[in-house]
Protein backbone atom coordinates (compact mmCIF):
# COMPACT_ATOMS: atom_id res chain seq x y z
CA UNK A 1 0.00 0.00 0.00
CA UNK A 2 1.15 3.78 -0.83
CA UNK A 3 -0.22 6.83 -0.82
CA UNK A 4 0.42 9.95 -2.67
CA UNK A 5 -0.76 13.15 -0.98
CA UNK A 6 -1.31 17.02 -0.92
CA UNK A 7 -3.13 19.21 1.53
CA UNK A 8 -6.20 18.08 -0.21
CA UNK A 9 -6.43 14.69 -0.66
CA UNK A 10 -5.10 11.04 -0.07
CA UNK A 11 -5.06 8.85 -3.23
CA UNK A 12 -5.07 5.27 -1.80
CA UNK A 13 -3.58 2.35 -4.02
CA UNK A 14 -4.28 -1.15 -4.05
CA UNK A 15 -0.16 -3.00 -2.37
CA UNK A 16 -0.90 -5.58 -5.11
CA UNK A 17 -1.63 -4.54 -7.99
CA UNK A 18 -1.62 -0.19 -7.82
CA UNK A 19 -5.42 0.23 -8.72
CA UNK A 20 -7.08 2.99 -7.09
CA UNK A 21 -8.73 2.45 -3.63
CA UNK A 22 -12.26 4.46 -3.08
CA UNK A 23 -14.31 4.46 -0.49
CA UNK A 24 -16.94 6.40 1.03
CA UNK A 25 -15.76 8.96 3.81
CA UNK A 26 -15.87 6.87 6.71
CA UNK A 27 -14.86 3.79 5.38
CA UNK A 28 -12.23 2.07 7.48
CA UNK A 29 -12.37 -1.09 4.68
CA UNK A 30 -11.23 -0.65 1.05
CA UNK A 31 -12.09 -3.72 -1.59
CA UNK A 32 -9.78 -3.91 -4.58
CA UNK A 33 -12.22 -5.37 -7.17
CA UNK A 34 -9.42 -5.73 -9.47
CA UNK A 35 -7.13 -8.69 -7.05
CA UNK A 36 -10.17 -9.29 -5.20
CA UNK A 37 -8.08 -7.91 -1.80
CA UNK A 38 -9.98 -5.69 1.07
CA UNK A 39 -7.34 -3.31 2.40
CA UNK A 40 -8.52 -3.06 6.40
CA UNK A 41 -7.71 -0.05 8.34
CA UNK A 42 -6.57 -1.27 11.95
CA UNK A 43 -3.48 0.04 14.23
CA UNK A 44 -3.14 2.93 11.59
CA UNK A 45 -2.04 0.76 9.15
CA UNK A 46 -3.92 -0.76 6.15
CA UNK A 47 -4.06 -4.50 6.79
CA UNK A 48 -4.95 -6.74 3.29
CA UNK A 49 -7.15 -9.86 3.71
CA UNK A 50 -9.19 -11.91 1.30
CA UNK A 51 -12.28 -11.06 -0.80
CA UNK A 52 -15.29 -13.29 -1.83
CA UNK A 53 -17.88 -11.87 -4.81
CA UNK A 54 -21.63 -13.29 -4.43
CA UNK A 55 -24.58 -13.19 -5.75
CA UNK A 56 -23.02 -10.49 -8.59
CA UNK A 57 -24.23 -12.35 -11.54
CA UNK A 58 -26.34 -9.48 -13.44
CA UNK A 59 -25.41 -6.52 -14.18
CA UNK A 60 -26.29 -3.46 -12.81
CA UNK A 61 -25.37 -4.25 -8.82
CA UNK A 62 -24.38 -2.65 -5.77
CA UNK A 63 -21.51 -4.81 -4.33
CA UNK A 64 -22.89 -4.88 -0.22
CA UNK A 65 -19.60 -5.70 1.88
CA UNK A 66 -20.19 -7.96 4.27
CA UNK A 67 -17.50 -9.87 6.56
CA UNK A 68 -17.83 -13.59 6.44
CA UNK A 69 -16.18 -15.62 9.44
CA UNK A 70 -15.00 -19.27 9.15
CA UNK A 71 -15.37 -20.58 12.93
CA UNK A 72 -15.83 -23.64 15.00
CA UNK A 73 -18.78 -23.25 16.66
CA UNK A 74 -19.92 -25.51 19.99
CA UNK A 75 -22.58 -25.38 21.53
CA UNK A 76 -21.24 -25.59 25.11
CA UNK A 77 -24.66 -25.83 27.23
CA UNK A 78 -28.25 -25.41 26.55
CA UNK A 79 -30.75 -25.71 29.60
CA UNK A 80 -34.46 -25.73 27.94
CA UNK A 81 -37.42 -26.03 29.94
CA UNK A 82 -40.35 -28.14 28.83
CA UNK A 83 -43.30 -26.73 26.98
CA UNK A 84 -45.57 -27.05 30.49
CA UNK A 85 -43.35 -25.41 32.33
CA UNK A 86 -42.69 -22.28 29.83
CA UNK A 87 -44.35 -19.04 31.14
CA UNK A 88 -47.35 -16.95 30.06
CA UNK A 89 -44.87 -13.70 30.92
CA UNK A 90 -43.64 -12.55 27.73
CA UNK A 91 -40.67 -11.28 28.80
CA UNK A 92 -37.53 -13.76 29.62
CA UNK A 93 -37.74 -14.30 33.09
CA UNK A 94 -34.92 -14.94 35.91
CA UNK A 95 -33.25 -18.16 35.69
CA UNK A 96 -32.70 -20.51 38.72
CA UNK A 97 -31.29 -23.47 37.84
CA UNK A 98 -31.81 -24.96 41.09
CA UNK A 99 -35.59 -23.70 41.73
CA UNK A 100 -36.77 -25.01 38.78
CA UNK A 101 -38.07 -28.61 37.56
CA UNK A 102 -38.55 -30.21 34.19
CA UNK A 103 -34.76 -29.04 32.97
CA UNK A 104 -33.34 -30.76 30.03
CA UNK A 105 -29.77 -29.99 29.73
CA UNK A 106 -28.12 -30.85 26.09
CA UNK A 107 -25.33 -29.80 24.14
CA UNK A 108 -23.44 -29.86 20.24
CA UNK A 109 -20.28 -30.73 19.62
CA UNK A 110 -18.00 -28.96 17.64
CA UNK A 111 -19.35 -27.86 14.06
CA UNK A 112 -17.92 -25.71 10.86
CA UNK A 113 -19.41 -22.46 10.60
CA UNK A 114 -19.96 -19.76 8.40
CA UNK A 115 -21.51 -16.09 9.48
CA UNK A 116 -22.09 -13.04 7.61
CA UNK A 117 -21.97 -9.79 9.57
CA UNK A 118 -22.79 -6.68 7.63
CA UNK A 119 -19.43 -4.58 7.35
CA UNK A 120 -21.91 -1.35 6.51
CA UNK A 121 -23.86 0.51 9.46
CA UNK A 122 -27.11 -0.63 9.85
CA UNK A 123 -29.70 -0.40 13.18
CA UNK A 124 -29.85 -4.07 12.45
CA UNK A 125 -26.39 -5.94 12.06
CA UNK A 126 -27.38 -9.37 14.01
CA UNK A 127 -30.82 -10.04 12.02
CA UNK A 128 -29.68 -9.19 8.81
CA UNK A 129 -26.55 -11.24 9.49
CA UNK A 130 -28.76 -14.50 10.20
CA UNK A 131 -30.48 -13.44 7.65
CA UNK A 132 -27.62 -13.53 4.79
CA UNK A 133 -26.22 -16.58 6.60
CA UNK A 134 -28.87 -18.24 6.30
CA UNK A 135 -28.96 -17.82 2.45
CA UNK A 136 -25.99 -20.07 2.04
CA UNK A 137 -24.81 -18.02 -0.70
CA UNK A 138 -22.30 -19.76 -3.39
CA UNK A 139 -19.44 -17.57 -4.19
CA UNK A 140 -20.11 -15.86 -7.82
CA UNK A 141 -17.30 -16.83 -10.54
CA UNK A 142 -18.27 -14.09 -12.30
CA UNK A 143 -15.20 -11.00 -12.41
CA UNK A 144 -15.98 -7.63 -10.76
CA UNK A 145 -13.39 -5.99 -12.41
CA UNK A 146 -14.00 -1.90 -12.35
CA UNK A 147 -16.75 -2.48 -10.01
CA UNK A 148 -16.94 0.68 -7.52
CA UNK A 149 -17.49 -1.53 -4.06
CA UNK A 150 -17.93 0.21 -1.20
CA UNK A 151 -15.91 -1.51 1.70
CA UNK A 152 -17.78 -0.51 4.62
CA UNK A 153 -17.05 0.95 7.90
CA UNK A 154 -17.55 -1.79 10.45
CA UNK A 155 -13.57 -2.69 11.36
CA UNK A 156 -12.60 -6.38 11.32
CA UNK A 157 -12.86 -6.31 15.15
CA UNK A 158 -16.52 -5.20 15.29
CA UNK A 159 -17.23 -7.77 12.63
CA UNK A 160 -15.76 -10.62 15.29
CA UNK A 161 -17.67 -9.48 17.61
CA UNK A 162 -20.89 -9.25 15.68
CA UNK A 163 -20.06 -12.61 14.29
CA UNK A 164 -20.84 -14.22 17.78
CA UNK A 165 -23.72 -11.91 18.44
CA UNK A 166 -25.20 -13.14 14.96
CA UNK A 167 -24.52 -16.61 16.01
CA UNK A 168 -26.56 -16.58 19.78
CA UNK A 169 -29.01 -14.72 17.70
CA UNK A 170 -29.59 -17.58 15.14
CA UNK A 171 -29.37 -20.10 18.39
CA UNK A 172 -31.86 -18.38 20.23
CA UNK A 173 -34.11 -17.16 17.66
CA UNK A 174 -37.42 -19.28 18.04
CA UNK A 175 -36.70 -21.49 20.95
CA UNK A 176 -39.37 -20.55 22.92
CA UNK A 177 -38.61 -22.25 25.73
CA UNK A 178 -34.47 -21.58 26.11
CA UNK A 179 -33.79 -21.09 29.39
CA UNK A 180 -30.07 -20.90 29.17
CA UNK A 181 -27.22 -20.82 26.19
CA UNK A 182 -23.53 -21.31 26.42
CA UNK A 183 -22.10 -20.79 23.01
CA UNK A 184 -18.38 -20.87 22.01
CA UNK A 185 -17.42 -19.40 18.41
CA UNK A 186 -13.74 -20.00 17.93
CA UNK A 187 -12.74 -17.84 14.63
CA UNK A 188 -10.71 -19.81 11.55
CA UNK A 189 -10.53 -17.07 9.04
CA UNK A 190 -12.17 -13.78 8.08
CA UNK A 191 -13.06 -12.50 4.71
CA UNK A 192 -15.04 -9.62 2.98
CA UNK A 193 -17.69 -10.33 1.10
CA UNK A 194 -19.43 -8.72 -1.41
CA UNK A 195 -22.54 -9.62 -1.80
CA UNK A 196 -24.62 -7.92 -5.31
CA UNK A 197 -27.53 -6.18 -4.56
CA UNK A 198 -30.16 -4.93 -6.39
CA UNK A 199 -31.37 -0.78 -5.89
CA UNK A 200 -35.30 -1.38 -5.35
CA UNK A 201 -37.72 1.15 -4.76
CA UNK A 202 -37.97 0.33 -0.91
CA UNK A 203 -34.20 -1.13 -0.37
CA UNK A 204 -31.41 -3.28 -1.53
CA UNK A 205 -32.75 -6.94 -2.54
CA UNK A 206 -29.98 -9.58 -2.56
CA UNK A 207 -30.03 -10.42 -6.39
CA UNK A 208 -31.62 -13.85 -6.51
CA UNK A 209 -33.09 -13.74 -3.58
CA UNK A 210 -36.28 -12.99 -1.75
CA UNK A 211 -34.40 -10.63 1.13
CA UNK A 212 -34.79 -7.43 1.15
CA UNK A 213 -32.61 -4.99 2.88
CA UNK A 214 -35.09 -1.63 3.33
CA UNK A 215 -32.84 1.55 2.88
CA UNK A 216 -34.71 2.59 5.98
CA UNK A 217 -32.35 0.62 8.27
CA UNK A 218 -29.04 1.23 6.32
CA UNK A 219 -26.85 4.67 7.73
CA UNK A 220 -25.38 5.22 3.82
CA UNK A 221 -27.99 3.81 2.15
CA UNK A 222 -28.11 6.97 -0.57
CA UNK A 223 -24.40 6.97 -0.37
CA UNK A 224 -23.76 3.51 -1.45
CA UNK A 225 -26.13 3.67 -4.48
CA UNK A 226 -24.27 7.22 -5.81
CA UNK A 227 -20.86 6.16 -5.15
CA UNK A 228 -21.44 2.53 -6.96
CA UNK A 229 -23.17 4.72 -9.68
CA UNK A 230 -26.76 3.28 -9.38
CA UNK A 231 -29.98 4.95 -8.72
CA UNK A 232 -33.44 3.04 -7.72
CA UNK A 233 -35.45 1.18 -9.78
CA UNK A 234 -38.45 3.45 -11.09
CA UNK A 235 -36.95 6.91 -10.84
ZN1 LIG B 1 -5.64 -4.91 -6.16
Amino acid sequence: MFSSSDRAAVLMRCGNCSQALGGLPDDTVFPCTECLTAWCLGDGELVPRAMEVFAMEEDGLAALPFWILDAELEIVRRITRMAECASPVQLPRHFEEAGERGLRETADPPRRATIFVPAFLTDRPLSLGRKVTSLELAPSGRTVRGLRAPGGCITADDGLLLAKGVAIFSETGGRTHLALLELDLRPVHLRLALVGCRAEEQGFRVAGQTLLIPYTTIADAEEIMAFSGLSREGR
